[in-house]
């Protein structure tokens, strides 16, 4: 599973950084990103940290975090 944050979808809400810790970070801004690759979306989650990856994406209230079984194209950035 690879994961990224659509920066223009997340309104800072902060509970993907509280459900996944290992996962997520905010920027100054509050934005989340993917920590484990700099929200690039291709490193796979670590199957220990998948369990709390999911809490996170149900929490997301508004889709921002993306998955996909194969990595994000490398062009596709924030
Ligand atoms: S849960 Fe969603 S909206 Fe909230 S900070 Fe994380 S990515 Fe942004």
């Amino acid at each position: 599973m690879y994961t990224k944050v659509l920066s223009e979808q997340c309104i800072a809400c902060g509970l993907c950084q509280l459900k996944a810790p290992e996962i997520f970070e905010y920027d100054e801004d509050g934005v989340a990103y993917v920590k484990l690759d700099n929200n690039l979306g291709t490193k796979e989650i670590p199957l220990p940290l998948l369990a709390q990856f999911k809490d996170a994406y149900t929490a997301c209230p508004t889709s921002a975090i993306q998955r996909r079984d194969t990595p994000f194209p490398k062009d596709n950035k924030k």
